[in-house]
């Protein structure tokens, strides 16, 4: 199989959540954390990304056995990023309690000249600032695969806009592409989110599963059925990372999306990344066989 290299940009943090299987503080999360750890079960990208002093060796260690290279993690005097959430009674909605950028707010990365030159791109969830300065960093032509949140879209609008020009892939979630594009039908606003630059638009529908605008085709995927949600945070994240690690394989887009879709479903089967890590390539084949059924094009 083809093994291509993985550029991942993203965050890497400390998550207190509180939902209605309990309250959990000083989580190992972020967006980068999440999709390494999903990619890694197949292809171990190299993470760009700060973390501060409190930042324990147990979880340096989840991050090197992650990753191909840790070279362009930085670790800083002060404190990790740090997020709070809470969920609702649904289990799906959620609140933002807190958002402490910690180390984060003044990182300027410095791409190792070993890493700027990666076949994929993943630029995961974090400011579109920084999205943008690894980008231009980096040299050859990469495959730009984007994540972000409503955050961004509120407060850095034009500088997302920026990103998304050279982005070939966006990972978007309903509301965010509602607000993004300020239009109310999915199908014309993934079309319109096409024409901010992305050949292909995945708009994540949660638990209704997810939809695929790629050039002028269209297909969708459904979920694994029946699963305990005990807690969706890094849901996207996972998604995103195990769709890239299959692209950077070789795989379809369609492939892509199962994979990613399989490795959201351990994802939120236990806080954090405990089920994520815990899962293996038997049970993630038997839940893609299950997501093959499912798939309309
Ligand atoms: P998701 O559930 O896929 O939206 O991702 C949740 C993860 O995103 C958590 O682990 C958070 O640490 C991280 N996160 C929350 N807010 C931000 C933000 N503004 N920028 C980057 N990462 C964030």
């Amino acid at each position: 199989m083809k093994q291509s290299t993985i550029l991942l940009l993203g965050s890497i943090a400390l998550d207190t959540i509180e939902n209605s299987f309990g309250h959990q503080k000083n989580l190992l999360g972020g967006s980068a954390t999440y999709a390494a750890v999903s990619s890694s079960k197949f292809l171990k990208p190299n993470i760009v990304g700060i973390v501060g002093s409190d930042f324990s060796k147990t979880n340096k260690k989840v991050l090197k056995n992650s990753c191909n290279n840790i070279k362009d993690l930085i670790i800083k005097e002060g404190p990790t990023f740090r997020w709070g959430g809470k969920y609702f009674e649904n289990g799906d909605d959620r609140e933002t309690l807190f958002t402490e950028l910690g180390v984060f707010e003044n990182f300027v990365p410095l791409i190792s000249i070993d890493n700027k030159n990666p076949d994929y791109l993943f630029l995961a969830n974090i400011s579109p600032d920084l999205q943008l300065n690894v980008l231009n960093q980096c040299i050859g032509n990469p495959v730009v695969v984007l994540d972000t949140m409503n955050l961004w879209i509120d407060i850095a609008k034009e500088k997302l806009l920026s990103v998304l020009s050279k982005t070939d892939i966006l990972l978007i979630n309903e509301t965010e592409l509602l607000e993004l594009t300020e239009v109310e039908d999915f199908s014309k606003a993934s079309k319109k989110a096409q024409s901010f630059g992305p050949n292909t638009v995945i708009v994540k529908h949660g638990s209704k599963g997810s939809v695929c605008y790629t050039g002028n085709m269209v297909f969708s995927l459904g979920v694994i059925p029946n699963l305990v949600v005990k807690d969706p945070t890094g849901a996207g994240d996972s998604f995103g990372g195990g769709l890239v690690s299959a692209l950077a394989q070789g795989l379809s887009l369609k492939e892509a999306m199962i994979r990613g879709t399989v490795l959201a479903s351990f994802c939120i089967e236990d806080f954090g990344i405990n089920a994520l890590m815990s899962s293996n390539i038997k049970e993630i084949e038997k839940r893609r066989l299950l997501l093959l059924n499912t798939l309309k094009s």
